[in-house]
């Protein structure tokens, strides 16, 4: 397989490319975690090989970080087939979408992240690309403007989105694939940066890995970035070798709590509690609040605070839990008390 990343404007590569490569899994048995949808994925990659069909499309939904460029690359290599990676932001125009379009072979394999960014007129030509493989374009303006139709060969498009809810239901329908990532285990975690720590011939204890791991917040990419920063306190401070000790004081000194909390989602627990009694607040007023961009407390932080259920989202807003409270050492006003937790407060005091 191939792997071209399409150099359209606008999209940034990622940081430490060549680390990330090196770290990124190429084959399925590399690639820990997400079981039920490898399984799935593995059958119909065999299937279609077995008929020697295209794949039909797929589209992978979950936070950043969680492997969907990995499994992407995985599946066109599977398919013995050529990646092409590009990401919505960078298709500016419909000529854009249709140039690339243009440009691919039979069984080429189209990855587009954040998918849900496409401009509505550059994915409707999408539509008739996925479903019938041709592309329609208008030439001229105005009253002599005419439409051709030119025959696109067979491609498989894998769309990928944190935000599958933004993705308009025409689009959604034409993926005959829809596979939604999890957060990984702190197991699959340990498993993911041993096997990292070996690729960067990293010296690194079960202990040391798993509290990377911990705090990596169920996401890969970050267990990985936690990992990089670590072996530099290992390798500087201590003798290289990074062990349950040397994580916890390392990551301790990067700010990153024990359960992988950052300064920012301290700060958010923080002014909830502080600026607005614990809740409910909106987002634009908390995000105001705390000069942070309420898309980056939307996508990143808050989905991590919900997981951990140190936060609601109520219709009124945001709240601070009561393990919210507690992971910060505060006790919970009364009114965090459910009626449950009362009978429980009751029963244990008797
Ligand atoms: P996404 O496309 O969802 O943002 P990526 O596929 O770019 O995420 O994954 C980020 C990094 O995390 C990869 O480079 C790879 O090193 C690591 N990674 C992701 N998923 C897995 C996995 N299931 N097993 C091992 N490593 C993984």
């Amino acid at each position: 397989m191939t792997e071209d990343r399409l150099n359209t404007t606008g999209y940034n590569q990622i940081e430490d490319e060549d680390i990330e490569l090196k770290l990124r899994p190429a084959r399925f048995d590399e690639y820990i975690g997400q079981e039920k949808i490898k399984e799935n994925m593995q059958v119909f990659v065999q299937a279609a090989l077995n008929r020697g069909e295209t794949l039909d499309h797929v589209l992978l939904y979950g936070q950043p970080g969680l492997g969907k460029t990995t499994l992407s690359s995985i599946i066109a290599g599977a398919m013995n087939a050529r990646l092409r990676i590009t990401a919505g932001p960078a298709i500016e125009r419909p000529g854009d979408m249709a140039a690339i379009l243009n440009d691919l072979n039979e069984g080429d394999f189209l990855f587009i992240d954040e998918i849900h960014r496409l401009n509505r007129n550059i994915e409707e030509i999408l539509y008739s690309a996925m479903e019938d493989f041709v592309l329609d374009i208008v030439i001229g303006k105005g009253p002599g403007a005419r439409s051709i139709r030119l025959e696109l060969p067979r491609f498989t498009l894998v769309g990928a989105t944190t935000r599958i809810g933004l993705l308009t239901a025409p689009l959604r329908d034409r993926f005959g694939v829809v596979h939604h990532l999890e957060p990984y285990k702190v197991e699959e975690l340990s498993t993911i940066v041993t096997r990292s720590a070996k690729v960067l011939d990293v010296g690194m204890t079960p202990e040391g890995a798993k509290e990377i791991a911990r705090r990596a917040r169920g996401t890969p990419r970050i267990a990985n970035r936690l990992l990089k920063r670590v072996r530099d306190f290992a390798q500087v401070q201590y003798d290289g070798n990074v062990t349950g000790d040397v994580a916890k004081s390392s990551l301790d000194r990067l700010d990153i709590d024990p359960v992988g909390l950052d300064s920012v989602d301290k700060k958010i627990l923080w002014a909830i509690i502080e600026k607005f009694g614990g809740g409910p607040v909106g987002l634009d007023t908390l995000a105001a609040s705390i000069d942070e961009e309420a898309g980056t407390i939307e996508d990143v932080a808050e989905p991590y605070l919900l997981q951990l259920g140190f936060i609601q989202r109520t219709p009124r807003g945001r709240t601070v839990t009561r393990l919210g409270y507690n992971h910060l050492g505060l006790r919970p006003p009364i009114t965090h008390i459910t009626p449950h937790e009362e009978q429980l407060n009751l029963y244990e005091s008797k």
